[in-house]
């Protein structure tokens, strides 16, 4: 087969001023990061890092194989129990992403026939698992229950599923999980909520929006959540029910399928876990950050550890970022397809660990280049 249609592809990528470049960072010290999930700032704490050592020198590098043949350790299974337990629920299941966490829940529990409701805000690994599970997909605007509501009644299928991330990755707003439980239930729904960019940072001891809600264990409640993000690691899990975690073992093609979670990481994350059940003040510490950085940009109050500033043209986005990166200062740039058009922003994602003395100066260096990209978008537009 030809791949020229590869060249078109690429001019007209580069031409939309889309076209992506993964920048190695040199060493681990290299500027102020504010683009990372590493929420607590945990990914270079001496016991996270003990945590994955012992992992390694106990099971090795790798876990060898699927879970299902000999890819489970008992330190799987310990994390799992201590995960339930943060959670309050009463079991779960590590994946070895929270993508493939997600995307393995939701083909587990709906298939052709059956409904889903997908929040507009949800993560691509949400929407992956909509589509993969080839259930009829309605897409509603973000935190609208009451569509939510209108759907469900209105179905044919028995089976009927509500997808949401607890909050947005976009912009870090928070969803609304109450009304969306409230909603599902009402109409014999099961409710997803994806806690990725909610553990350690919201909710008692940082539990998450779920638990945030007094929905802690509900029945008919999954939840994911990611090792990759506060827990510093990589991994996802999903969490309910027993009989969810018997039913994924037996379902989610992406557990059957995928070789286990490296020790690594299952040691990592479970020590970043400890961590922060014993000091729950470090969530805290990241939202007054994260209020601390917003108001030196004079952006809204923060649901989260995102500020998200809106730049508008994808090109002065990616221009604002650069200016930020040569200062030494990392911040995300999110443009389509990640957003839609005419969205493009900064993304910064604050740490638990960062002093005010460099809030302050990442606050600098922002506005210096939000004011640069304002001026560029405004001769363009002349
Ligand atoms: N859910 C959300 C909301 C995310 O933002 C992400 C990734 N950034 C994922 C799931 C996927 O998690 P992972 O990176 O661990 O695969």
């Amino acid at each position: 087969m030809s791949t020229a249609w590869l060249a078109d592809v690429a001019e007209r990528t580069v031409a939309a001023g889309l076209h992506r470049t993964p920048i190695a960072r040199r060493s681990h010290a290299s500027g102020i990061n504010l683009a990372s999930n590493d929420y607590l700032g945990l990914s270079r704490h001496p016991a996270v890092i003990a945590g994955a050592h012992a992992g390694i020198d106990t099971w090795g590098a790798g876990s060898t194989s699927s879970r299902l043949v000999v890819g489970t350790t008992q330190a799987h299974l310990d994390f799992e129990d201590d995960v339930a337990r943060f959670l309050g629920t009463d079991a779960a299941l590590l994946f070895s992403s929270g993508y493939l966490a997600n995307v393995g829940a939701i083909t587990a529990l709906v298939g052709r026939g059956d409904l889903i409701v997908s929040d507009a805000g949800s993560h691509a690994s949400l929407i992956d698992g909509c589509r993969l599970s080839r259930a009829r997909v309605v897409v509603v605007d973000r935190g609208d229950h009451d569509a939510v509501r209108r759907v469900l009644a209105q179905r044919a299928e028995r089976r009927a599923l509500v997808v949401t991330d607890a909050v947005y990755s976009v912009d870090g707003r928070l969803a609304p999980v109450r009304e969306l439980f409230a909603a599902a239930r009402e109409h014999g729904a099961m409710l997803l909520v994806d806690e990725a960019h909610a553990i350690g940072v919201r909710g008692p001891g940082g539990r998450g929006v779920v638990a945030d809600s007094g929905l802690a264990g509900a029945d008919d409640l999954v939840v994911t959540a990611v090792c990759s993000k506060s827990l510093a690691a990589q991994g996802g899990v999903v969490a309910g029910s027993r009989l969810l975690r018997d039913h994924l073992i037996d379902h989610a093609r992406t557990f059957i399928f995928d070789t286990g979670l490296n020790p690594a990481a299952v040691g990592a994350a479970h020590a970043a876990l400890r961590v922060l059940v014993a000091d729950p003040g470090l969530p805290l510490r990241l939202r007054r950050n994260a209020e601390r950085l917003a108001g030196a940009l004079n952006a809204p109050a923060p649901d989260s550890a995102v500020v998200s500033l809106i730049v508008g043209d994808p090109v002065d986005a990616v221009a604002a970022a650069a200016f930020c990166r040569d200062r030494g200062v990392l911040v995300g740039c999110f443009r389509p397809p990640s957003v839609p058009d005419g969205t493009s922003r900064l993304r910064l994602t604050v740490r638990a660990d960062l002093d005010d003395a460099t809030i302050d100066t990442v606050a600098a260096v922002v506005h210096a280049a939000l004011d640069t990209a304002r001026c560029s978008s405004e001769v363009a537009a002349r």
